[in-house]
């Protein structure tokens, strides 16, 4: 069976790679479903999760936007912050999203940036509990 190399990188360097079955994540044009042989293509990433599929199970990573670029045999992702779902540390998580929460309560606050900040916190919780 055909595999799809899949590389996911983030200012720390590369934090996975591997051969897939398939890949499903979200783009900003919606989500997306990539197999082997897939037409070439750049899209930007949503806050989402990426989800990978091996000979060896579904390996479920936690993204922070960034871009996906897709060739017939490559999958990379660049984003600037990424977890695999056993890296996410739950209780930090869960605080980044009470101080968003709070946040999003006060006057004279940066809503979009507490928005973004809250997206984050449960995307992350999120993929560590569907784990
Ligand atoms: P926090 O307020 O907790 O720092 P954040 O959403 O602002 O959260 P980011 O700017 O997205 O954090 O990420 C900064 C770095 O911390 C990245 O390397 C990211 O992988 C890591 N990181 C952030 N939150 C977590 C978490 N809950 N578990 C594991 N790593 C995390």
């Amino acid at each position: 069976m055909k595999t799809i190399h899949v590389s996911i990188v983030t200012p720390s360097g590369s934090i996975f790679e591997a051969d897939a079955d398939h890949v499903n994540t979200r783009t900003t044009a919606g989500e997306i479903g990539i197999y082997p042989e897939h037409i070439p293509l750049i899209a930007p990433l949503e806050i989402t999760m990426v989800e990978v599929s091996t000979a060896s199970g579904i390996e479920r990573l936690a993204v922070n936007s960034g871009f996906l670029e897709v060739q017939p045999d490559s999958v990379t992702i660049i984003s600037q912050a990424a977890e695999k779902a056993e890296s996410i540390d739950l209780a930090r998580a869960q605080a980044a999203k009470r101080r968003a929460e709070e946040r999003l309560t006060q006057k004279d606050v940066d809503v979009e940036r507490a928005e973004l900040a809250l997206q984050r916190a449960l995307n992350r919780i999120h993929v560590y509990q569907i784990q």
